[in-house]
């Protein structure tokens, strides 16, 4: 029987120095029915970066781990895993929405041909992974996180400890891609973000990144938003007054529901306007893949050094989906 977890099977040998570490935690929400993706991934991981430091697993879902599920897992790795179940309250929708309204326009979105417009348990998952992940029981002791989803790729080793790297750097949220969310899903997310802004202004951080976030300057969204499934950030921060009243004021707007908003556009612009622009960092030397797009490191230098199995030139950055031009043109001041 697996029920007796967590199981520390940490195999680190006495003369080996601990490499340095953070109090970080790789983080999976997945279904059971993800595990041959979820093996996919931690394979990758562990062969890439993992094995080297040891960071503990949580996995979350909103129903039971199968015994199958948890088995498969243990099997990829030494780290500490964690298999946790999600409180109901922070995965089902919320009873003062209007479900009549709700169905309405998943209905709508559904005509509209929108990806997973008609879904309810996404629209739960991307409300779930904007304001809950990081209040899960099994989530408190650590600080930082790196989102992992079942099916994607890690190209290149990983030898320096991101997690160090972020604390030591005074980061709060790293990324790997940053492209342009679908309008159609956020109709009024902006407007909310407006009046949040005149709400609480003193929440809002001097040198912030309005001008990647918004164009012009504060009067309407950018659609730019760093992609999500993958993360490095500072669970602090998502815990903290800012985000926490912002978070608060959007998800009693409704619009998880009524419209479709994504964790992604959420988080980002959480991150663009409650941090400096200078705490967001793009991991650049990590190559990522998650569905078509992928990031693969342009310096030719990294790209050899950490053995990278990705073609720097179909890099995703400079196509025309991709905000990594007007990010950097936001760090040099040029937006
Ligand atoms: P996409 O990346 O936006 O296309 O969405 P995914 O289908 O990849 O879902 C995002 C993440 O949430 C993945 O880690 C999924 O395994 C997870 N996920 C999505 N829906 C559910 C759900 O209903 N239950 C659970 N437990 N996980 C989910
Ligand atoms: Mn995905």
């Amino acid at each position: 029987d697996l029920d007796g977890f967590p199981q520390d099977t940490n195999p680190t040998l006495p003369d080996e120095p601990a490499p340095q570490r953070a109090n970080a935690t790789l983080f999976m929400l997945a279904r059971n029915s993800d595990i041959t993706g979820v093996v996919n991934s931690i394979k990758q991981l562990e062969r890439r970066f993992n094995h080297k430091f040891h960071y503990p697993y949580v996995f979350l879902n909103n129903v039971p781990f199968t015994k199958t599920f948890k088995q498969r897992v243990l099997e990829l790795t030494d780290s500490t895993v964690e298999f946790g179940l999600i409180p109901r309250e922070h995965w089902i929708q919320p009873d003062w929405i209007d479900e009549e309204k709700a169905y309405r326009a998943r209905q709508r979105m559904k005509s509209l041909g929108v990806l997973y417009g008609e879904s309810l348990s996404y629209r739960n998952m991307c409300r779930f992974n904007s304001g809950f992940f990081f209040k899960h029981e099994l989530m408190q002791k650590y600080r930082w996180y790196w989102r992992v989803e079942p099916d994607v790729k890690f190209f290149c080793d990983i030898p320096q400890d991101p997690f160090v790297f972020m604390e030591e750097h005074d980061k709060v949220y790293g990324f790997t891609i940053t492209a342009y969310e679908l309008r159609a899903t956020i109709p009024t997310l902006w407007s909310q973000v407006q009046r949040f802004i005149e709400d609480r202004p003193e929440l809002i951080a001097s040198d912030n990144a309005m001008d990647f976030i918004s164009s012009p300057h504060g009067l309407q969204y950018s659609a730019c938003h760093f992609w999500s499934n993958f993360e490095i950030a500072d669970m602090d921060f998502w815990r903290g007054p800012a985000y926490t009243a912002f978070f608060e004021h959007l998800d009693l707007a409704g619009g998880f529901y009524y419209e479709r908003w994504g964790d992604a556009p959420v988080h980002s612009i959480g991150v663009s306007l409650l941090a400096r622009k200078d705490q967001v960092h793009f991991f650049d030397e990590i190559g990522y893949q998650h569905e078509n797009w992928m990031h693969c490191p342009t310096s030719s230098q990294a790209w050899a050094d950490n053995k990278c199995t990705c073609n720097p030139l179909t890099t995703f950055d400079k196509a025309a989906g991709s905000c990594l031009t007007r990010w950097e043109n936001t760090m040099t001041g040029q937006q």
